[in-house]
C-alpha cells in the first residue's frame, strides 16, 4: 500500500498547478485498478494520470512536475525529463516546420544543444546572443543525441548577464577500421541552408538540382575498446588523404567515376592511426583537428615488443 501511496503523492504533484487534486482519490483509483482489476501498476498510473489530464483538459507534454531539476546541458541523457536551465541562445536556425516557431542552438558552460520552440505555445521571440532562464523545458532524444523543447508550459526569463558557453570537445585517439558509403568525393545540394548530400543527382528536399562538389570522409575509429565514428571535412580529408578538392575531381573525371576517389582514400589512410579532436554530433565526433600518430610503422615495433614479453 505504501507504494501505491508515493504513486499517488507523485501523481497529485505533477497536477499541484493545474488542479486542486486530493491524494487520498488518487490512491483510492490506483487500488481499484490494482488490486481489483488486477491491472500492472505502470499501466494503472498511466491510466490514473490521463484520467486528470482528462479532468484538466491538458495534453500530456503540457504535464510539467512541480520543482524540476535545474541541470546544465551536458547533465541530459535522458528523453523526457521536465528540466529548468540558463542557457544563451548561440544560433537560431530557420524552421523546417510550420509547427515550429523557433529552432536553433543553446549553449552553457557544460555544452551545446539543440532547441526546439513550438508554434502553438504562443512563447515569446528568443533572440541570438541573449541568455535566459528557461523553465518546465522538456527533453528528447533522436538516434542518441538530446535537444530539449520548449512548450506551452515553459516559462522564459530574459537575464541581463553574460553566460560563457563551453564547446564540448570530445579527443579520441584510434585506428581508422573502416571508412564508410558517402565518403570521398561527393556533392552537395546548393540551396541556400541546406548542403544535404546528393543521392544521384537529387536533394531529398529540393529535388533535381545542380550539386557542389565536396570531399568528406566518413569513418570508424577503434582504439581497441571501443569504436567511434568521426566525419572529416574537406579541409582534414585534404590533411590526411593528401588529396584535394581540385586533384579529387580531375581523378573522377579521368575514370569517369567519381568511388576512384574514396578507393584512393582509403588505400592511403584504412589501418592508420590518428587523434581526432572536435565536436560530438549526434553519433558522430566531427574532426576539427586531425593528428596522424605513428601507424602502421609501429607494427614492428608492436611485434618487437609482443616477442620480448
Ligand atoms: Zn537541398
Amino acid at each position: 500500500m505504501t507504494d501505491l501511496r508515493q504513486e499517488a503523492e507523485a501523481i497529485a504533484d505533477q497536477f499541484s498547478e493545474h488542479l486542486d487534486v486530493d491524494v487520498d482519490e488518487v490512491e483510492a483509483r490506483l487500488d481499484t485498478l490494482v488490486s481489483e482489476y488486477k491491472i500492472p501498476a505502470e499501466e494503472a498510473r498511466r491510466s490514473v494520470t490521463n484520467h486528470y489530464l482528462d479532468e484538466a483538459d491538458m495534453d500530456r507534454d503540457e504535464l510539467g512536475r512541480g520543482g524540476n531539476a535545474e541541470v546544465e546541458l551536458a547533465e541530459i541523457d535522458a528523453a523526457e525529463q521536465w528540466v529548468d536551465l540558463t542557457a544563451k541562445v548561440i544560433d537560431l536556425w530557420e524552421p523546417r516546420s510550420d509547427s515550429i516557431a523557433q529552432v536553433g542552438l543553446l549553449g552553457d558552460p557544460s555544452g551545446r544543444m539543440k532547441f526546439t520552440k513550438w508554434a502553438k505555445s504562443e512563447l515569446p521571440e528568443l533572440e541570438e546572443g541573449s541568455v535566459y532562464r528557461l523553465e518546465n523545458v522538456v527533453t528528447d532524444e533522436y538516434q542518441g543525441q538530446y535537444s530539449v523543447k520548449l512548450n506551452r508550459t515553459t516559462t522564459i526569463t530574459e537575464l541581463d548577464e553574460e553566460l560563457e558557453v563551453g564547446d564540448d570537445t570530445t579527443e579520441i585517439e584510434g585506428a581508422l577500421v573502416d571508412i564508410q558509403s558517402g565518403s570521398g568525393l561527393i556533392k552537395r545540394c546548393p540551396e541556400e541552408g541546406c548542403t544535404r548530400v546528393l543521392q544521384n543527382g537529387r536533394c531529398s528536399e529540393h529535388g533535381e538540382v545542380d550539386g557542389e562538389f565536396d570531399l568528406r570522409i566518413k569513418g570508424v575509429l577503434d582504439d581497441g575498446r571501443e569504436v567511434q565514428e568521426v566525419i572529416f571535412n574537406q579541409e582534414a580529408t585534404e590533411d590526411v588523404a593528401g588529396i584535394d578538392l581540385a586533384e579529387a575531381k580531375q581523378m573522377a573525371m579521368d575514370a569517369l567515376d567519381t568511388t576512384v576517389v574514396a578507393d584512393e582514400i582509403r588505400a592511403k589512410i584504412l589501418g592508420q592511426y590518428y587523434r581526432v579532436t572536435g565536436p560530438t554530433f549526434g553519433r558522430y565526433v566531427l574532426a576539427d583537428e586531425v593528428e596522424e600518430l605513428g601507424g602502421p610503422a609501429d607494427a614492428e615495433e608492436t611485434l618487437i615488443k609482443a616477442r620480448s614479453i
